[in-house]
């Protein structure tokens, strides 16, 4: 059975990068009838960050990306914890000790320092040879070690990618890695091929920065005794050609992207095509269609640009299709800006704005109006495309409060445009500026009319006819 996992390392936020390496490992097994494992890789205690761990699973949850096995779910392979799982490493550790593929390594910071301001580009096997005898004294007299792969001098290995092809390393160019740290944990180079194992994992879905260092850990399979995973390494998401799109340029995690006023769903589907295509010209996928057509052949070998303003245009497709009760939800908070007591048809509002919106935030600046009416400019009434001015207005102000109590709004002012020989779209101009005094409404003076209620649309109209004096 197809067992996939994603794995990462609790820092405080989750990059949409590792958001797609987590689709995809869930597309991949649930395409496949298979499991999705969360594990989180949390070796490096330097680096924790309290409650990361909750913003990983948070953010899966609301993306839709259910695991089967994982911390707070459970499974027959856990903890699913790095940190809790120690013992487990030490011993596999060991047993690389006793069949020569791992040493203990003695070796002091100073010493190391020394070695590579010699000109050393990798450690240099010195504590290889040290006897049994010396290392049980040095470990008895409570002296620091750190526990080694042994790396062949020479030779190469060769691997297939599913997205890379072959993939072939000289020995020579790969280091004697810590396997184990002075602390006792795991460095992710052991840890992962432990895991793996240890967790079915038949399918390791990851980063192309691992893509070099995978013959190392293949290493450690075979010496293991143990088959080797299928490989997929993804390769990054950029924000331009020259650079990955990374959290210190800005916004990177999932987080900030729902912040922004994206949909999770939307940023999942958008996500899912960075890097991989469904070989039709399908853009907008569900998860379910996600499901049905991923496939590894659809994964690019290139990197792909991150397009902020794709994205927008796909979640408008989203936001259309949201429940109006559920947009409204989501539009209350943003509309509690512009004094909420205002007594409008906030609901009519959503609906209003529904179809007019690319991401949530947008409704901020959609919803403004809201405050225009109170002390605007008069020279509002002048719009250069229209041909209007604020005579114009003047002369009109009294026809537009009579059109407002008419019983067909649109059709009075058609009927008053025509009696003054105006175009409609100047009088339309001015009806909008005096009911609302905003040049950029959702919808025209019979949406406003009927969002603030006709009592209020006469009392506004009324006071602009006062200042119009
Ligand atoms: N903890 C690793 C990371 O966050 C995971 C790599 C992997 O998927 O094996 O990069």
């Amino acid at each position: 059975m197809v067992r996939t996992r994603f794995a990462p390392s609790p820092t405080g936020y989750l990059h949409i990068g590792g958001l797609r390496t987590a689709l995809y490992a869930y597309l991949y097994a649930k395409k496949n009838g298979g499991k999705f494992i969360l594990r989180i890789e949390d070796t490096d205690r330097t680096r924790e960050v309290a409650g990361a761990v909750d913003i990983i699973i948070s953010a899966l949850d609301k993306a839709g990306i259910h695991y089967d096995e994982g911390p707070g779910v459970g499974g027959d392979c856990g903890p699913y914890v790095q940190s809790e799982r120690k013992e487990i490493y030490l011993k596999y550790a060991r047993q690389l000790i006793e069949s020569g593929d791992a040493y203990y390594c003695f070796c002091s910071k100073e010493r190391l320092a020394e070695m590579h301001e010699k000109g050393a580009t990798k450690y240099d096997k010195h504590c290889l040879h040290l006897s049994k005898q010396e290392i049980q004294d040095r470990i008895a007299r409570g002296e620091q070690y750190v526990i080694r792969q042994n790396i062949p001098e020479s030779g190469s290995s060769t691997y297939h990618d599913e997205v890379f092809g072959d993939v072939t390393v000289d020995f020579k160019d790969l280091e004697d890695n810590i396997l184990i740290k002075s602390d006792g944990m795991p460095t992710y180079n052991f840890a992962n091929v432990i895991d793996d194992h240890l967790m079915g994992i038949t399918h390791c879905i990851r980063g192309v920065e691992y893509l070099m260092s995978t013959p190392k850990y293949n290493l450690l399979y075979d010496a293991l005794g143990w088959e080797r995973p299928v490989y997929m390494h993804l390769q990054p998401i950029m924000r331009d050609s020259q650079h990955k799109l990374s959290k210190r340029d800005g916004d990177a995690g999932f987080e900030d992207f729902l912040k922004k006023g994206f949909l999770p769903h939307a940023i999942v589907n958008y996500i899912a095509l960075l890097g991989w295509n469904p070989k039709d010209n399908r853009e907008k996928l569900s998860m379910d269609e996600l499901v049905q057509c991923f496939s590894i052949d659809g994964l690019q070998k290139s990197s792909s640009i991150f397009d902020e303003t794709k994205m927008r245009w796909l979640n408008s497709l989203y936001v259309k299709e949201l429940d109006p009760e559920e947009f409204h939800k989501l539009a209350m908070p943003y509309y509690a800006e512009y004094c909420p007591n205002k007594k409008i048809d906030y609901r009519y509002l959503s609906e209003l704005l529904q179809s007019r919106v690319e991401v949530l935030t947008d409704i901020k600046e959609r919803a403004a109006f809201l405050d225009a009416f109170d002390n605007f400019d008069l020279g509002l009434f002048v719009n250069k495309k229209w041909k209007t001015t604020v005579d114009m207005a003047k002369e009109l102000i009294d026809d537009c409060v009579a059109a407002t109590d008419a019983p067909e709004l649109n059709t009075a002012l058609e009927q008053l445009a025509e009696k003054k020989g105006l175009k409609k779209g100047q009088v339309l101009w001015i009806y909008r500026i005096a009911l609302t005094g905003a040049a950029a409404t959702p919808g025209g003076g019979e949406e406003m009319v009927k969002l603030f209620g006709k009592p209020e649309a006469l009392r506004r109209l009324k006071a602009v006819k006062e200042r119009l004096k």
